[in-house]
């Protein structure tokens, strides 16, 4: 990078700056990337009454559900024409592989936004009740209506795509919004919202407040004028989330922790298993909660799984992220990186066999950044540290079961439920084995493929309500019951409970 950019916040359509700034590294060189205004509470504080502001005047929620359609269609467009540039953002911001970038963080943000403009035309806003004629002729509206100001966290692993999880079904049902990056990643939301902006999205409507979690964060999950707070990241802050939100009895949605099981049935096709399982782990270096990442592999096939495992976790590509063949980056930081390393040396400790990687990968592309090979683990038991902790790092844990029921006995036996997966051949049994996994996804022969017409969210303390999928606005609307007399025929209902004579 040549040039260094610098950032403001943006609330109630302006870009606001601050004497507190935000410096924002590549992960893969420690270079400077951008330099972003750090908000306070204060700037929260601004940001949640424009919101309220917005939502007063009806400058959003009275506009026709096809018009919010179309400026969401019109972002959408926008970032698309930008995808290569946002892509390139991510990789600095993140440390993603650019490829990667492209498809996931970028791509599926734009593709999922374009799905919540559809839900804007189709969702049912407004329907009627069923005709009462007994004792009198009425009838009832349902009305699902914005919630009000919704507040958004997110964390940095992608963070484009877990704000559009938000920030689409939001303003499709007509809220406001104020949105907190991650310390780390707040720049492709930012762009986003300059997008907004040139699409014409009122000001107010959206404001993004880069800050630090138990400032600006705390700020939005406890304001009594925040209705709704949406959060992403990791089970421990989730449970703090939930608590500062009881204050005013917000509505919360929580996408936390996970440690999925992958399932290797004796009957799975062991080379699509074998990549499926690397893709299901290692992507983004593993650095994504509904990573698959205790492998649990039938006894019959085990070796020669793990075999052919390892020969292919030779072939992927270390190195830098802007690359278009680099299959694998940097993890976010130094902290993460030494925490990553302190679990692949507790699964030493206690007893697990290192297969493969394990450190710091070798040679100058390495001596800056923040890095940690793949590492295969075998030899692991459920009970280990490795296999019951959220590592969030490039690291599998292969553990041997005798029998399928056995396999999900300890695919069950965690206190996470985000994603589960199985490799099989037999569809039928496939889907049996899914029917008894305690998970809000389980993917059979594939990986990470959350889609936008599908729930996404967790059982168990992986989560509370969903994400994305037909009833994703529903997690953003209240819901309103409109009764309608019309038989101007009170008397014939009501008095008699209350008043014996009727009106002179
Ligand atoms: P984190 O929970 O520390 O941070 C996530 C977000 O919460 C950040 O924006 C952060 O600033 C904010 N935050 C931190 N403390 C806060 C507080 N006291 N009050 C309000 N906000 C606060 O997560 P992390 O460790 O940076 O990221 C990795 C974790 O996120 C992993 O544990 C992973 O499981 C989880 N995650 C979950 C999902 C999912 O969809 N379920 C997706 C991505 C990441
Ligand atoms: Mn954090």
């Amino acid at each position: 990078m040549d040039t260094v950019r610098r950032y403001a916040m943006f609330i109630d359509g302006d870009w606001v700056d601050a004497d507190a700034q935000f410096e924002i590294r590549s992960p893969a060189t420690e270079e400077l990337v951008a330099t972003v205004a750090k908000g306070g509470r204060e700037h929260a504080d601004l940001a949640i009454a424009a919101a309220k502001a917005a939502h007063a005047d009806g400058r959003w929620r009275k506009t026709a559900p096809a018009e919010r359609a179309a400026v969401l269609d019109a972002i959408a467009g926008r970032l698309t024409e930008r995808l290569n540039d946002l892509a390139v953002l991510e990789a600095l911001e993140n440390g993603a592989p650019v490829r990667q970038a492209g498809a996931f963080q970028i791509g599926f943000s734009i593709a999922h936004l374009r799905y919540f403009a559809g839900q804007a035309r189709s969702y049912a806003f407004e329907r009627s009740g069923p005709l009462m004629t007994v004792p009198t002729l009425a009838t009832g509206l349902v009305r699902r209506e914005p919630i009000g100001v919704c507040g958004a966290i997110v964390p940095w692993n992608f963070p484009l795509l877990l704000a559009m999880w938000k920030i689409g079904p939001a303003l499709a049902a007509g809220n406001t919004m104020v949105v907190k990056p991650d310390e780390h990643t707040p720049l492709t939301l930012l762009e986003f919202a300059r997008a907004a902006q040139e699409c014409g999205l009122p000001p107010g409507v959206l404001n993004v407040v880069p800050g630090e979690g138990p400032v600006v964060g705390a700020e939005l999950a406890s304001h009594p004028d925040v209705r709704k707070i949406a959060f992403t990241g990791s089970t421990a802050v989730g449970r703090e989330i939930e608590r500062m939100a009881a204050g005013n009895v917000k509505r919360i949605t929580l996408e936390l922790g996970g440690k999925g099981p992958n399932l290797v049935l004796d009957d799975a096709d062991l080379k699509l298993a074998a990549d499926g399982t690397l893709f299901g782990c290692l992507m983004n270096q593993g650095q994504a909660c509904e990573s698959g990442t205790r492998i649990i592999v039938a006894a019959a096939i085990h070796d020669e799984f793990v075999e052919r495992l390892i020969e292919r976790t030779r072939t992927i590509t270390i190195g830098d992220p802007l690359e278009e063949a680099t299959d694998f980056g940097p993890v976010i930081s130094a902290e993460a990186r030494d925490r990553i390393l302190r679990y692949i040396e507790s699964g030493q400790k206690e007893g697990a066999t290192l297969a493969f990687g394990g450190g710091v990968p070798a040679g100058p592309a390495f001596e800056r950044g923040f890095w940690v090979e793949p590492t295969i683990f075998t030899g692991v038991t459920n009970d280990m540290t490795i296999a019951r902790e959220e590592i969030f790092g490039p690291v599998l844990s292969v553990i041997r079961a005798d029998s399928t029921e056995d396999a999900i006995k300890i695919a069950n036996d965690t206190e996470y439920g985000l994603s589960a997966g199985l490799w099989s051949t037999d569809n039928q049994r496939a889907l049996d084995v899914a029917g008894q996994l305690e998970a809000g996804t389980v993917w059979v022969n594939d990986w990470h493929m959350v889609n936008a017409a599908y729930p996404f969210g967790g059982y168990k303390q992986s989560g509370l309500g969903r994400e994305l999928g037909p009833h994703a606005l529903d997690e953003y609307t209240e819901e309103k019951f409109v009764h309608l007399d019309l038989s101007g025929r009170l008397d014939r209902r009501a008095y008699p409970l209350l008043l014996s004579t009727p009106p002179a």
